[in-house]
């Protein structure tokens, strides 16, 4: 047999809930794990030494295919040596397919058999991306998990659009794995190299659709299964849907996914979520909340959610969260932060992102070991009653 891309290895369990440990050929992934949002190349707002110190420190980080092929352009990245050396960040990576912001763009985009026809936000242009384009592209930028391209069912589809979609999805999903297979034996990718019992190559994960049925989110799993990935995703959540329903969905699929692959919710979530997608089987999740809503003045602490403009912070002395050890927290008061974001620093937004991130990665963090030591329920239950609690 030959040495697989990734290992994954689940080395405790409460109910659905799972630790686990993902070796990639760039660094070991311990999951249930947050990856920040790196959209263009950056996570907005982080330096990366502040990134890999010990407030943060994720493991994995994600790059945006859609936003990278538009600019710089793929063959200015390759150029540079792959995404890792151009933007000086040695650990791994996962590069979304663009199916997700294409779906995004709305009426400027024209789906066929073929792939999606849009044009580009940047200068207009008209663009086609295609299964075979966006694994041309991801494995040109050299990240370790590469998702297959999807189409996107807005979660309040009708049936028939939710099928159609699902199936297109399917059929995508088959061309996205002869290509990527390959371009894995043509040697491609940029930045590979075999590590330990690895092979060295990329990782492809496949995306579960369906909007919001059961029924078709059932079938599309099958169907994604049947053709074999690395990984599995779960795609088109947290697009307009109600909770109970996303939860719904995450029920009737996380637990069902093949029980040795990891399982990522894509684009989800507040806090909340990811304690409760947790606790339904889910190892892997990226969100732009940390980073977006700190640069909107929005702190996420333990205590629920806290607005900086709020007059109430006026000379508040305290920290953000009075029970987290970031660097932020250690430093700056409320007041300090209110005013900065008044008086429309930059620093502001680098100080409440740096909180926001420090926060979700470490309550993934304390989720892994609260599942290591079997008190994954204590915790879930006492984390979710301190952040509705709104106690701040
Ligand atoms: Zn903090």
């Amino acid at each position: 047999m030959t040495a697989s891309a990734i290992k994954f290895e689940v080395i405790a369990a409460a109910g659905e809930a799972r630790a686990g440990i993902i070796r990639t050929r760039r660094g070991v992934i311990e999951t249930p794990v947050f990856m920040p949002v790196g959209t263009a190349a950056t996570v907005k707002g982080i330096r990366f030494e502040e990134l890999e110190s010990s407030d943060l420190d994720p493991a994995i980080i994600l790059g945006n295919t859609y936003h990278l092929w538009l600019r710089p352009g793929i063959e200015t990245i390759k150029a540079c040596g792959g995404l890792h050396r151009f933007m000086g960040w040695q650990r791994a990576l996962l590069t979304d397919s663009g199916g997700f912001q294409v779906w995004s763009l709305g009426a400027l985009r024209k789906v066929s058999e073929e792939g999606t026809q849009f044009r580009s936000h940047i200068d207009g242009s008209l663009r086609f991306l295609s299964p075979e384009v966006s694994m041309e592209v991801q494995v040109g930028l050299g990240s370790e998990i590469i998702m297959v391209f999807d189409e996107c069912a807005p979660g309040r589809a009708t049936y028939d659009e939710a099928a159609r979609s699902m199936e297109l999805t399917a059929r995508w999903a088959k061309r996205s794995r002869v290509k990527f297979d390959e371009l894995q034996l043509s040697a491609k990718d940029s930045s590979g190299a075999p590590v330990d019992d690895l092979s060295g190559a990329q990782a492809l994960f496949g995306i579960v659709q369906g909007a919001g049925h059961l029924e078709l989110r059932r079938e599309s799993m099958a169907r994604t299964v049947e053709i074999g990935f690395d990984g599995y995703a779960i795609g088109g959540l947290s697009v307009g849907e109600e909770k109970p329903l996303m939860f719904e969905i995450i029920d009737a699929t996380a637990p069902h996914l093949p029980a040795h692959k990891p399982r990522y919710l894509m684009g989800v979530g507040t806090p909340e979520d990811l304690v409760e997608s947790v606790a339904r089987g889910v190892d892997m999740f990226d969100c732009v909340l940390p980073t977006r809503n700190g640069r909107n003045g929005q702190a996420f602490t333990s205590k629920g959610k806290i607005n900086i403009k709020n007059a109430r912070w006026t000379d508040d002395t305290r920290p953000l969260d009075e029970a987290c050890g970031c660097s932020v927290c250690r430093r700056h008061s409320r007041a300090y932060l209110r005013h900065l974001f008044l008086a429309g620093e930059m620093l502001s937004s680098i100080l409440l992102t740096h909180h926001n991130l420090a926060f979700f990665l470490d309550t993934m963090r304390r989720v892994r070991q609260s599942i290591r030591s079997d008190d994954f329920q204590r915790f879930r239950r006492e984390f979710i009653e301190g952040l509705s609690s709104n106690d701040n």
